[in-house]
């Protein structure tokens, strides 16, 4: 499926940028030599620059389909780095058009609004990217800044099929790149459609806040049971995004991994550690508030691995929620194949259900803990950090050299 997907994605890139060789505009047959090259190079990146555009929706939308090929995250890493080459794209594009026509600055004239409306579509996107990148430098919130991406990737995706549809002779007469460019805005509309009544969707079924606990500092684990729906379905590992309504805390939307385990199904579990403005107010939550979740996403589990091959879990405080709910789920279905679990905190005090991880390892017998403290006895950091880099690279290397051992023995 991925294969056919990403197929598809190339077989249009291809139809699209057969356009300025197929289609050419009246500006093209007048132009020789380099001046040809140059203008039809630009419209060649524009083109791409446009595709890649309208892709970023889908790409970033926490599509459930998407994301069962490719897996949320990855998508979400795909997106950021296609923005690289979109704002080269669109730096590169007018570059390329505007030099065969002698000029570098559009003219400000009523005629040309179409190339006006390129250059605010060009202002936008390197806005959009800028803040983008730079964020937290800049001080903005992520919830604000959020707002923002979306409504300026609206902004962009309008302008782009504005700016196509007018800006040259190909698309502005009736004929198969117009109704490409429709097609392609159409597909964009039905996408953002769907996106859009996403969360709507998910307030059909609202689930209730019914445990409350600490655990490990800074901690909150929030237990969650639904309303009147059928039990949450996902795979140890997965993770979801969490809306309360609370008079405490506020409603936007916010990415944690289910710590709890399918096997259980009874409820929902999310550990969440105060990192900022947000998580800082979990703890204020009250029982029987009201939760919306978004998901479950991700491909990050043990389940999607060859069961007969050791697993080895390198987790870095709360990072350890995932491996959580996959040993929970280990344990009740008693699966004993060799986990390693390499595991940094801070101090002991960190650790999040310390209880719990010591009963882990006591049932799952192929279950082997390398717990690692950064912080040494005195409370300070420094030369600790140090040490527990060490031990993770050497119990890495260690465990790779007795994997090869087994694989050279057991083939
Ligand atoms: C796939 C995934 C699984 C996660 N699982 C856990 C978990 O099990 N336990 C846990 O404690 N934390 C988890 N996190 C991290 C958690 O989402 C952030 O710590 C939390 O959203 C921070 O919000 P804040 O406003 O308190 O902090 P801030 O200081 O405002 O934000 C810190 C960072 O968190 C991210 N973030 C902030 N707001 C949002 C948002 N609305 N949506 C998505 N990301 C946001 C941004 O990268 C931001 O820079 C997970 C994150 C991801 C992406």
């Amino acid at each position: 499926m991925a294969v056919a997907i990403v197929a598809l994605l190339f077989l249009t890139l291809a139809g699209a940028l057969t356009i300025p060789f197929a289609f050419e505009s009246p500006s093209m047959w007048y132009k020789f030599g380099m001046e040809k090259v140059s203008l039809r190079t630009g419209k060649i990146l524009g083109l791409t620059a446009g595709l890649l555009i309208l892709l970023q929706l889908p790409l970033a939308g926490r599509l459930k389909f998407l994301d069962r090929i490719f897996s949320l995250p990855g998508l979400i890493r795909q997106h950021r780095m296609h923005a690289w080459a979109i704002v080269i794209l669109a730096l590169v594009h007018p570059l390329c058009v505007l030099l065969p026509e002698g000029k570098l600055i559009v003219p400000l004239e009523m005629r040309y609004w179409p190339e006006w409306i390129g250059v605010g579509l060009l202002v936008v996107i390197l806005s959009q990217f800028v803040v983008s990148q730079w964020r937290q430098s800049m001080g903005i919130a992520f919830h604000t800044w959020m707002w923002f991406h979306r409504i300026a990737g609206l902004l962009i995706a309008s302008l782009l099929i504005v700016h196509v549809l007018y800006v040259s002779e190909t698309f502005t007469d009736q004929g198969p790149p117009r109704l490409a460019v429709f097609i392609a805005a159409g597909i964009f509309l039905m996408f953002w459609l769907w996106i859009r009544s996403s969360w709507p969707r998910v307030r059909y079924k609202p689930y209730v806040v019914t445990r409350i606990q600490s655990t490990g500092a800074d901690c909150t684990c929030v237990e969650l049971t639904p309303s009147q729906q059928p039990p949450f379905a996902y795979i140890p590992g997965q993770f979801a995004y969490v809306s309360f309504r609370s008079a405490s805390v506020s409603k936007e939307p916010h990415a944690f991994t289910l710590s709890s385990t399918p096997s259980r199904p009874d409820g929902l579990q999310f550990t969440i550690r105060a990192s900022g403005d947000w998580t800082h107010t979990v703890g204020d939550l009250s029982i029987g508030d009201r939760a919306f979740i978004q998901g479950p996403f991700g491909r990050f589990s043990h389940l999607y691995t060859d069961p007969d091959r050791e697993l080895i879990m390198i987790a870095g405080g709360i990072g350890i929620t995932p491996m959580l709910s996959m040993l929970r789920f280990m344990a009740d279905h008693g699966d004993p194949r060799p986990v390693t679990l390499i595991w940094r905190n801070r101090s002991k005090e960190n650790v999040v259900f310390a209880d719990e991880m010591a009963d882990l390892a006591a049932k799952l017998t192929g279950l082997r803990m390398i717990p690692i403290f950064t912080r040494n006895a005195e409370g300070g950091s420094g030369p600790a950090d140090w040490i527990a880099i060490r031990w993770i690279l050497c119990s890495v290397i260690a465990v790779a050299a007795r994997r090869s051992f087994y694989a050279a023995h057991h083939r």
